[in-house]
Formats: C-alpha cells, structure tokens, sequence
C-alpha cells in the first residue's frame, strides 16, 4: 500500500448533511487520512433528525435539541464546509454545480440531499398545504400557524394528506401542541377539529395489530380519519377523489418523494421513480466516484423504503468505501436489513412498536425511542475538536523567493475563468480621472479563518473596501496577494480559483475592477488586496472631524472575533456564524451614503484594534472625549454567551494596549467585547445630534437594520467613559 504522505491529496466532497453523511464526516475526523480531504456541501447548517421531528413538533423537546449543528461538526471533525445549495454534477469536469457561486472539483462526491414533496403530484398542494419536507422550511411555517392558532379567531380545522407512520405521528403530534398552546392561552382545545386523509390505507406496510392500534388512538383523539385520495386543495378545503369536500383552514401535507429535479441533468443512472440507482457499493450504477444514500438514492436488487434508518445504517459502509475508493482499493458491499423496528409516537410520551407481525404498545416504548434518538444525537454534538493531520505536498524541497509563486498558470487561468481573459501585461494601467478628485488607496491582507475559500474571499473583499467607503470614497480597483499552501497543483489552483471568484463576486456588484495580483505559497491560506478608489477631497470623511456633541453610530454588530474564536473550538452555533457571514459579505457602500447624507463629520472602519481601539483613534485625531453607551452596543448573535465563557480572539491581549483610553474598570466579559478584533466590522462615525435619528432611520431603511447611536462625543481629553446600564443588545 501506498504511504499516505507519498500520495496526492483526493478530495471527497460530500453533498447534503443527511443522516449517512455526517456519520461519514466523524469517521473521517476520528482517523484522518492525511492525503484526504473532506468537503461538506450543505443547504441547510442545522439538518433536523427526522426520528425526533414529532417531538418536537408535540413540544417535548426544543428545537436545538432535534438539530446537528453541522459548522461545529464541521470543525470539530475538519472537514471542509461549504454552505450552498447543489444544483448539478459536471462529471466530465468533475464538479459539483452550485447555486449562485463557482462549482467546487472533485475526485469522488456522495449525495445525501433527502428527498422533496412531489411536485404538482396533487393540484392546489404546492400553493396551499404545508410540506413537511425539506424540515427546515416546514418548521418555519408551522411556526407561522401555530402563532395564527393562537389568535381567537385562527384556523382550527387542521387536515393531514398522508396516512404513513410520518403523516400520523406528525399530526397527533400537531394536535397535541395546538391543543396545549390553546389551553395556555385560554382559548378552547375543544375548538380544533383535525382530519386524517390516509390516500387509501392507514399505516400500510404495518401488521394489522398496529394499524388498529393506531385507529383507536385517532379515534380517541377525535380525529376524523378518510380512507381515500386527495383530489385537489384549495385554501378552504380538501377535495377527495369521490368528490367529498373536507373543509380546512390548514393541510399538512407528508405524502410520497420525489427525488430533487437537478439528478435528472447529471446523466446519473435513474431508478423508475427519477432517485439515483446505486449498487451494493453505494455507488452509481455508471459512475464509480459518485456514490448516492439515504432517501434520494436507490439500491438496486434491495429496494427499501424511505426511512431514516436505512440512511443511518448506511453512514459506516459509506464511510469505508469513499475512503476504499479515494485509496484505490477495493470496497465492500452493503445488504440492508429485510425489515426494521419502527417506534411510532402516539403524539404524547408514548408509542407503539412495530416489526413484521409484531406490535407492542406502552410508554416505555416512548422511553426506549427516546434513549435511542439521544443517544444518536449525542454522537454529533459537544464533540471535541479532533486534531488534523498535515497536509501532504507533492515535493518537500520547495524553492522561496519568487520560486513560491503557485505556479504561472493557475493565477492567470483563475482571473481567464473568472473574466473570460488573461492579464497579459506586467502591471494594470488604470485611467485615472481628470476631474478634482484624488486617489484613496489602502492595502489589507489576513489568513483564513472561515474554511470555505469562496466566502472568504468575499469577506476579504469587503475588508478591503471598507477602509475606502470609511473615507467616503468610491472603490474603483482592486489587486489581489494571495497565499495556498503547497500540496497538489490542481488543488492549489482550484483553491486559488474559488478565492479570486468569491472576491470577484463582491467587487463586480461594487462596480470594482479586479485588475491582477500576485499569488504565492504560504504555510496557510490568505488573502489581501489593494484597494484603490476616488474621492472628492473637500467631502472626505477624516477620523479627525468630530465635534462636540456629535452623536457617535455603528452601522454592524460587534463580536466576528470572539465569534471565529469559538468556531475554532468548534463551539459557536451555525445561525450565529451564518449570521455573522451574511453581514461580513455585505457591503457598507449604502451605509457610507447614509452617513454622508447626514453630515457625518468623521468617520472609520472598526477592524483589528476593536470598537474602543478605532474610537480612540478618531479621539485623538480629533482632541475629543466620548460616552459610550455600552448597553446600545449592537452584538452578533451568541457574543454575549460566548464572551461570558471566556471565549476571546487572541489579539485581545494587544488590543487592550488601549484600555486607558476607558475611565473606570471594565467587567471581562465586557472588555473582550468593546475591544474584540473585526472583520469586514462596519463604519464608526460622528453625525450632528440633530440629523442622528434620521441618520439612523434612513440606515434601518437600507437594510443596515444593526445600526445604532452607541453614544456621543465631547469636549475634554481624549478618553471614553462607558454608561453602563442593562445587558448588552443583541443581534438575532
Ligand atoms: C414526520 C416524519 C417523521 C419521520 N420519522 C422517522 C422515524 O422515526 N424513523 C425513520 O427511520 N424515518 C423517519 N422519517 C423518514 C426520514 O425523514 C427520512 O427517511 C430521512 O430524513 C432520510 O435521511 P437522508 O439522510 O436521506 O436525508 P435528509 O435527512 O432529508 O437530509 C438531507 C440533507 O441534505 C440537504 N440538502 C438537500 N438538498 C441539498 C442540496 N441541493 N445541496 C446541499 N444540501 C442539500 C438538506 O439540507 C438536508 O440537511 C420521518 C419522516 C417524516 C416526514
């Protein structure tokens, strides 16, 4: 066999974090293969367990409890996460095709992207009934009607279509929940009428004693159960094949799959139902690198049906056959069990058991369920980081100097790939304008911390721009300094490619030129560039033009450092970093205007030294002193936790160089905040107190809803004093 450090780095990428795939990523993490890398492609961060759905839905557990957390898996199993949706395989070329963004390569892919409603299979259904799949989007909208249930004059006529194990879980477990928010709210739980339409047969697949079994507990719970098909639905009502017209003011809707539309493009072999055909391998039946699991694939000679324990039986055999097949060595087969024991809720903490001809019923059984659905969780969440192995590179005596260059193809392919053109020249010849305006030029550069190259490259984008609109200026071109680490050419140049096509994003809706760069190897991945723009010298913003009085606005959230810091450790939630993200991706173009707009009389970007370290800047330059209000400091999401647990970027140290600026002695956890390094931070600036709440306005109405007056400057020494009141605010 092949010494893993002599070998080419492959890359698996996996597409969807369904139940077999994030199996595959902590085998991964646990025992590394140095000369493997692992890609997740995934829609959704937080993939809902399906097993405890109902649960949740009844209100028995909450809804982190039902999610894994797939950035802190991510992490804590580094494994490489790219948060989008896929909507193709180029497999001539070897990428999977994503939405919105440049594709990602390939040397093996596995999809596990479950399955979605059946389209148009019933009329009137995609616009009027709430689809259980995909989860995520379900939640919401059950959210939504459980709020309208709550009002006296809401819906209470509430139809399930769908008379499998999930359709009746789900709705006893919507009955049980409308009913108790009611009563809560002192509203009648008698009002709620709730109708079953099973298509034709309760619970088929199940023994008989199960299905009767379940006709007495709906019969109990005064549910109205039809055996027949749904026709059509319309807002107000359901229409049965035999004509009947079943009213409801809401449908759910857990019938049939359908398999995505996109594996119809990817001249993958389909089954008759249109989900991917694989062998006892798992993998495609005419590709070998594209193996399919879990609901959206199809196993030839075993078909089972669409369960969520097939998908998690099947996470260990995948996860020694991806590896099998990235080694070049020989895989296993997998056989599906005949039959599997299904524990089926009864909407409260009970359940019945169901296997073949078996039937049981009791509230231990509930108990059982729930010790075996924890414990699967339990295996994907608080884990600890597991340590990564180095990378292999092609050669160890690699050359510095301009040597350490990645290569002259891959930088001018990837701008070819990017702008349909290579750069020919030495250097960019930009016109520069004739008019009053001068240059403004700033250069930034920082290693990677987000682990999705093509993200990162945007928020270095926006960086990099931000110290330009802090200056009221307009961005007009950009060169970029990028470093890879060494390791196989295609990988660096694939790595290069989707860093320059993340920026590029960013600079093309800003209107920027990406005019060249220069790329070389470095121990890790970083990015930078030069930014140069225009601006009118007379309204140029300055850190040095506060005045007394003026009211001080942060157009962003504070806390990306103490946020990143506790990613690393594999501790901080998926909504807060995708939060987080979004801003960092966002430019402060529009929110340069409003402040300009306003009569900003001084403004700067906070970044590395933290809100504290950037105002004593604008302090001094200024000869002002300042009160802050710490409590209307906007936060992302999460930074207060996480600050008070002692999570704290490691610039902190150096950062508070500047505490004597602030009067007075600061909690801890409040210190690691004020002075918390940014990235891609948002603007700081002073506005006339008169003109700050329409300044603030006009901020909320362009979308810059984070903005907030955070206190005012004034004459004296240049010093903060901090109004400490309540907690601090927090971004949701
Ligand atoms: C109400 C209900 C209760 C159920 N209860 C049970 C039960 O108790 N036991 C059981 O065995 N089964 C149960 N099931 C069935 C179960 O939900 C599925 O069989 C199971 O979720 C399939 O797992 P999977 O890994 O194939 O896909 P999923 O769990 O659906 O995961 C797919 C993942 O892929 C992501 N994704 C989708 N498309 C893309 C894309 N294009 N790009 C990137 N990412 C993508 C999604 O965000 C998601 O995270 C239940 C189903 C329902 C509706």
């Amino acid at each position: 066999m092949v010494h893993a450090t002599e070998r080419k780095v492959v890359d698996v990428v996996l597409v969807g974090g369904g139940h077999a795939h994030v199996h595959v990523m902590r085998a991964f993490g646990m025992q590394p293969d140095p000369a493997v890398r692992l890609t997740l492609i995934a829609r959704d961060l937080e993939t809902p367990y399906s097993g405890m759905l109902p649960g949740h839905v009844a209100g028995l557990y909450d809804r982190d409890d039902i999610h894994i957390d797939l950035q802190q898996l991510a992490r804590a199993t580094n494994t490489r996460l790219i948060h989008a949706e896929a909507v193709g395989l180029d497999r001539a070329a070897k990428r999977v095709l994503l939405q919105g963004r440049a594709p990602i390569a390939y040397d093996v892919v596995s999809l596990d992207t479950g399955i979605v409603p059946p389209a148009d299979a019933i009329p009137g259904a995609a616009e009027h009934a709430l689809a259980v799949k995909p989860i995520g989007s379900f939640l919401a909208r059950f959210d939504a009607l459980r709020a309208r249930c709550a009002a006296p004059d809401g819906p209470r006529r509430i139809a399930m279509i769908g008379g499998g194990a999930g359709g009746v879980e789900l709705l006893l477990s919507v009955r049980t929940r409308l009913r108790d928010e009611a009563r809560i709210a002192g509203l009648d739980p008698e009002a709620f009428a709730f109708t079953l339409v099973t298509g034709g047969s309760l619970l088929a697949g199940h023994n008989r004693a199960v299905r009767a079994a379940f006709g007495r507990v709906l019969g109990d719970a005064g549910v109205t159960v039809h055996d027949r098909r749904v026709a059509s639905v319309h807002a107000d009502r359901l229409t049965l094949d035999d004509g009947t017209a079943v009213p409801c003011d809401a449908a759910l809707l857990v019938t049939g799959a359908a398999p995505p539309a996109w594996f119809r493009t990817t001249g993958l072999d389909l089954d008759t139902g249109g989900f991917i055909a694989v062998t006892p391998t798992l993998q495609s039946t005419n590709d070998a690198d594209v193996f399919a699991v879990g609901d959206c694939a199809s196993m030839t000679g075993s078909p089972r049906e669409k369960a969520g324990v097939f998908a998690v039986r099947q996470g260990p055999p995948l996860a020694r056959n991806l590896l099998a097949r990235a080694r070049g060595e020989d895989l296993s087969p997998y056989r599906p069990q005949a039959s599997h024991l299904a524990l089926i809720s009864t909407g409260t903490r009970y359940a019945i058991a169901s296997r073949g001809a078996l039937k049981l019923e009791s509230a231990w059984l509930w108990r059982l369920k729930d010790v075996i659905d924890q414990r699967f969780m339990a295996m994907y969440r608080d884990i600890q980081p597991m340590p990564m192995p180095p990378m292999p590179v092609d050669d160890d005596m690699r050359c510095g100097g301009c040597a350490a260059k990645v290569g002259p193809a891959p930088l001018a392919n990837a701008l070819e790939r990017l702008s349909g053109a290579a750069p020919r020249e030495d250097a960019a010849i930009i016109p520069v304008p004739s008019d009053r305006r001068s240059l403004v030029q700033t250069v930034d550069f920082f290693r990677d911390f987000i682990g999705d190259p093509f993200v990162f490259g945007q928020v270095a984008a926006n960086h990099a721009l931000n110290d330009v609109f802090a200056m009221g200026g307009t961005p007009h071109h950009a060169l970029a300094i990028v470093t890879v680490p060494p390791g196989r050419a295609s990988g660096t140049a694939e790595t290069l490619f989707q860093v320059l096509a993340g920026a590029k994003s960013c600079f093309d809706t800003e209107g920027v030129q990406l005019a060249g760069g220069h790329s070389g190897e470095g121990a890790q991945l970083a990015c930078g560039f030069s930014v140069t723009g225009f601006v009118e010298v007379d309204r140029a913003l300055r850190k040095s033009g506060l005045q007394a009085g003026d009211a001080l606005i942060l157009t962003r959230p504070l806390g990306t450092g103490i946020l990143f810091a506790a990613d690393m450790r594999a501790r901080a939630r998926a909504r807060w970093i995708e939060a987080a993200l979004t801003e960092m991706c966002t430019s402060n173009r529009a929110a340069m205007q409003a402040l300009l707009d306003h009569g900003a009389t001084a403004a700067t970007d906070v970044s590395g030294f933290g809100l504290i370290g950037h105002l004593a800047e604008m302090l001094s330059a200024s000869g002002m002193a300042a009160t802050l209000d710490a409590a209307a400091v906007p936060l992302y999401a999460g930074v207060s936790d996480l600050a008070a647990q002692g999570f704290a970027s490691t610039l902190l140290p150096d950062n508070l160089a500047n505490e004597g600026f602030v009067a007075g002695v600061l909690p801890d956890a409040l210190k690691a905040i004020l002075f918390d390094p940014q990235t891609a931070g948002g603007l700081l600036a002073g506005v006339p107190a008169d003109r700050a709440e329409s300044c603030v306005a006009a901020l909320h109405a362009a979308g810059i809803v984070h903005a907030a007056i955070i206190g005012r400057a004034e004459a004296g020494m240049p010093r903060v004093r901090l109004a400490l009141r309540q907690a601090q605010h927090e971004a949701v």
